[in-house]
C-alpha cells in the first residue's frame, strides 16, 4: 500500500480543506492537487491559487501521491465529487465544511488582529458582503467571544455595508463588547468538540442497505461506495437485482 495514501492528520486534513475552499464547486481534484504541490502552471497562477496560505503544503510530494491523498479525503467523506455537465468537481462534505469554516474564520480574525496591529482604519469590508451567511454568522460569534474593542471600528464600518440581518448580528456583537459581556464559555466548548469530533476519521465499512423494491438487506461494499463517492454518486436504494429490473428504471 502507498504511504501517501495512509491515515492523514489533522494537520494534513484542514490544508487540504483550505486548498479545497480555493476551488470549491470551481476545479477537480487535481487542480486541488496542484494548489498543493505549489505547481507554478498557468491555470493556478492566472487564479492566483499560489495565494493561497496552503500553497506548496506538499511542495516535496509527487502530484500522483498528493492525488492520493484528495481521494482518502473523498473515501472518508470530508470532499465530495459534483458533477457539473461533464466536470468533476470538488465540495465540501458536511462536515468539511464544518471544519474548514471553523478554520477559515479563524483565519479572518487573524487579519483583523493585525490590521489593528498596524493601524489599519476604515478597511473596505465589501469582502464580507455575499458570502456563506453560516460562516459569517459564525464569525461574528468568534468576533463577540474576542471581547476585542479595537474590532468595534470595524464592526461599525461593516455594519453599513451589510443586509438587515447581518446588521443586527452585528450590533448585537458590539454591545456584548462594549458591555463586556460575560462569554458562554460552555457554547465554545461545544463548538470546539464539534470540531474534533468533526475531524475523528472514521474508516469506511461495507454498509447493509434496505433495498426498496425487494425489502431484503443487501451488501454496499467499502469498495463499491469509493467507487460511488469519486464518481459523485449517491448511494443506491435498491439492490444489484432490483436495479436491473425495468420497473425501476
Ligand atoms: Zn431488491
Amino acid at each position: 500500500m502507498n504511504t501517501a495514501a495512509n491515515q492523514l492528520t489533522a494537520e494534513e486534513i484542514k490544508a487540504i480543506l483550505r486548498a479545497a475552499d480555493a476551488i470549491i464547486y470551481h476545479g477537480g481534484r487535481t487542480l486541488l492537487a496542484k494548489i498543493l504541490k505549489g505547481s507554478k502552471e498557468k491555470k493556478v497562477m492566472e487564479l492566483k491559487l499560489d495565494q493561497c496560505p496552503v500553497y506548496g503544503f506538499y511542495k516535496t510530494w509527487k502530484l500522483d501521491d498528493i492525488l492520493l491523498k484528495i481521494d482518502w479525503m473523498i473515501d472518508h467523506e470530508f470532499l465530495e465529487i459534483r458533477y457539473d455537465r461533464k466536470l468533476p468537481l470538488i465540495v465540501f462534505s458536511r462536515k468539511g465544511w464544518q471544519i474548514q469554516m471553523d478554520q477559515y474564520t479563524d483565519e479572518l480574525l487573524d487579519e483583523w488582529r493585525k490590521w489593528v496591529r498596524v493601524g489599519h482604519q476604515n478597511p473596505d469590508m465589501s469582502y464580507l458582503k455575499d458570502r456563506n451567511r453560516e460562516m459569517i454568522l459564525l464569525l461574528i460569534e468568534k468576533i463577540k467571544e474576542s471581547r476585542e474593542k479595537a474590532f468595534i471600528p470595524y464592526l461599525e464600518v461593516w455594519g453599513k455595508i451589510d443586509y438587515n440581518k447581518i446588521k443586527q448580528e452585528i450590533r448585537i456583537a458590539i454591545e456584548a463588547i462594549n458591555r463586556n459581556e460575560p462569554i458562554d464559555h460552555l457554547a465554545v466548548k461545544a463548538r470546539e468538540e464539534a470540531i474534533n469530533e468533526a475531524l475523528e476519521v472514521e474508516e469506511p465499512v461495507d454498509l447493509m442497505i434496505k433495498c426498496r423494491g425487494c425489502l431484503k438487506r443487501f451488501t454496499f461494499s467499502v469498495g463499491e461506495q469509493q467507487f460511488f463517492k469519486q464518481k459523485g454518486l449517491s448511494f443506491p436504494n435498491r439492490c444489484r437485482k432490483c436495479r436491473k429490473n425495468p420497473i425501476w428504471r
